[in-house]
């Protein structure tokens, strides 16, 4: 198959690269949360940075009248599995809307700027990897995305 080690790390790190003059004109804070080291998941790496490329970009999109935007990335590890987290401080999703967002064409953007895709395929992507891709909304405000993807335990 097409799965190799892939680190979580540099997944970030390529998708930031690609917003990075979007994140800075938009002056948005970037947290990222994770372990020194690397973090590897057994997946497809292009896939894996079009997932995080996906819901960084809603999350950007949502921020967009944010007072104070800000981006909080975050991998976590056990034994089993990788969790990585991507969350914003806009608007969160609304209750009714959470059980809706991954179906195909799903939008609440107005049209052009929005074609509803990009979660349905992004879960489609997550779920062909043996993992799962989940949203929710935080405590405080804001929407989380959270992937949980099999850890690759070879010798890297
Ligand atoms: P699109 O971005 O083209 O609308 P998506 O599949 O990426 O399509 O997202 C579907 C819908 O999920 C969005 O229209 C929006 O209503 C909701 N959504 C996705 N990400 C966020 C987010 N970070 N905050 C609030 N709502 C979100
Ligand atoms: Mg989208």
């Amino acid at each position: 198959d097409s799965l190799t080690a892939v680190s979580v790390p540099s997944c970030f790190d390529y998708a930031l690269r690609l917003f990075q003059a979007r994140l800075r004109d938009a002056g948005v804070e970037v947290e990222r949360h994770w372990p020194e080291g690397d973090v590897w998941v057994r997946a497809d790496l292009v896939r894996l940075e079009q997932v995080l490329v996906n819901l960084i970009g809603n999350a950007l999109q949502a921020m967009s009248e944010a007072p104070a935007p800000r981006l909080t990335l975050s991998i976590d590890q056990d034994a089993e599995r990788v969790t990585i987290g991507v969350a914003d401080n806009g608007p969160g999703i609304a209750e009714e809307n959470l059980a809706r967002i991954f179906e195909p064409f799903f939008t609440t953007k107005s049209p052009g700027s929005g074609l509803g895709l990009g979660l349905s395929i992004s879960a489609r992507i997550i779920d062909d990897l043996g993992g799962r891709l989940s949203a929710g909304n935080r405590p405080g405000g804001g929407a989380l995305f959270t992937i949980t993807l099999p850890r690759d335990k070879g010798a890297h």
